[in-house]
């Protein structure tokens, strides 16, 4: 690639890491960078120097993404070249009594890796590893699949179909993949691909008659990673070149792994002959993870943050965050800026004011009581809700049920285990079980959607 100016590296930085990384810090650090310059002289001292508006937020980028930053330059730039982090002066003005720090700058250098660039390290975020990935019930399966994969690539689950909700663990996984296969060989050639990216990349070389290249880029790797296989549906003309392209991996022996959000058959607007393909290796779901998981999961990236956070907190976090675990990351990262900012720390007082914001600021449900939701439920289904709470199995009854902790769930406040209580002192990994129940049903069975999707209308 042909770049000449800083903001046009920054640009691409941007699109990575806006990618790569969760969106609260995408946000909180990503965004704000500005470009200040970029000088190449004929020594090989090539500098970037980027800027941010406050000292804070530089001690974090270069803690946390200073490495990243630095691997993504010299991707880029084709070269070494070291990432300068500056608290701008742009910004600084801004801060109306912080004369000390006024319009200097302060630049810090950022030690760029001693690899040259021109090893073929692909493109994958370093924080998405195996031994970053936390383990539970809801994706051991997923993750043991992976693994083997890693393992012997091409060798044995081929195409690797990868299929769940947002924010559950398919991108990183499929990094995880692309990282350990390629530490072990780094002769492998790795690419990861969402396939918005492949088709936009397809569309740009067939108008500029680069199709060779194309070609070449994509059928000479082995390993193909390809994400969010969903955004094929619709386009014929790249679901067709995509089949090629996967035909000729697999009948070359390469790995293929695709991650998708609905198991294959389910995809919509997709060539049957793919469909098939892709269910004929091994196609593993992910789930939500429960409670427990979730704390884990916490722990590990409070862990990685390097900050430290009672017990308590965590499980308040995780028994309040209950959506996928991008939410609780964004969760944790929000608790650890305010407390950062604010000098304080993080109690289980302070975790509950940050997070009901958090919540506020997301505004992403309704909030209801659990009586309103039974009663549209029972209406519905047309189950009484003594019969709702009650022991009783029969399938109507149950899936009802079921339904109920789903909407639960999505539209009041409570945790599972306080759902549990209301629903007849069941316990939180029954609810858990019937909420992820429901959320695969959904997509894959029509009835249980237009259920959901009706009594959602009556509750809104
Ligand atoms: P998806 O691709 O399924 O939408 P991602 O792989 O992007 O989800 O995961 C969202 C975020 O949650 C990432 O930051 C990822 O590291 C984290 N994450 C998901 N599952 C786990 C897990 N089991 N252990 C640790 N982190 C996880
Ligand atoms: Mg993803």
């Amino acid at each position: 690639m042909q770049v000449s100016s800083a903001a046009d590296i920054l640009r691409v930085i941007k699109e990575q890491l806006a990618e790569q990384l969760s969106r609260p810090k995408y946000e909180l650090l990503i965004r704000p960078l500005t470009a200040i310059d970029y000088t190449t002289n004929d020594s090989d001292d090539t500098r970037l120097r980027l800027g941010i508006s406050n000292e804070v937020l530089r001690g974090w980028l270069i803690d946390q993404y200073g490495d990243l930053l630095s691997e993504l330059a010299q991707l880029i730039v084709g070269g070494e070249v070291a990432v300068e982090i500056e608290v701008s002066a742009a910004a600084a003005a801004q801060l109306a009594d912080t004369t000390e720090r006024g319009g200097e700058t302060r630049p810090l250098e950022v030690v760029p890796p001693r690899e040259p660039a021109v090893i073929k390290k692909p493109l994958l975020n370093p924080r998405y590893t195996f031994d970053n990935f936390v383990v539970g019930k809801a994706n051991q399966f997923a993750n043991s699949a992976c693994w083997q994969v890693a393992q012997r690539p091409g060798a044995s689950y081929n195409p690797l179909f990868l299929y769940g909700g947002v924010g559950l663990g398919k991108t990183h996984l499929m990094h995880a993949i692309g990282h350990n296969a390629w530490e072990r060989d780094h002769n492998l050639q790795v690419a990861y691909v969402s396939s918005e990216k492949f088709t936009n990349e397809f569309i740009e070389c067939v108008r500029t008659g680069r199709m060779p290249e194309f070609h070449q880029r994509y059928r000479g790797v082995d390993i193909l990673l390809i994400d969010d296989i969903q955004f094929l549906s619709g386009k014929p003309e790249t679901q067709q070149e995509f089949f090629h392209t996967f035909m000729h991996l697999l009948e070359s022996g390469k790995q293929i792994v695709i991650a998708g959000d609905r198991p294959p058959r389910t995809l919509k607007g997709m060539e049957e002959r793919m469909v098939t393909r892709f269910s004929m290796g091994l196609v593993c779901d992910l789930a939500e993870p429960g409670l427990e998981t979730r704390v884990a999961i916490l722990r590990q990236k409070a862990l990685l943050e390097q900050a430290q956070l009672p017990e308590d907190v965590l499980s308040f976090i995780a028994e309040r965050v209950r959506g996928n675990v991008r939410e609780l990351e964004g969760a944790l990262i929000r608790l650890l800026a305010f407390c950062d900012f604010s000098q304080a720390a993080p109690s289980l007082e302070v975790a509950s004011r940050v997070l009901a914001d958090f919540v506020d600021a997301g505004g992403i449900r309704p909030r209801l009581s659990i009586k309103q939701v039974l009663g549209v439920v029972s209406e519905y289904f047309n189950v009484s809700e003594p019969l709702l709470l009650s022991p009783n199995r029969s399938k109507r009854v149950a899936l009802a049920r079921m339904v109920a902790m789903y909407l639960a769930r999505e539209y009041t406040n409570l945790t599972l285990s306080q759902i549990g209580a209301e629903l007849g002192g069941r316990d939180h990994s029954t609810i858990s079980h019937g909420v992820n129940k429901i959320a695969r049903d959904i997509l894959e069975d029509p009835y249980v959607e237009q259920a959901v999707t009706q009594i959602s209308r009556l509750l809104k």
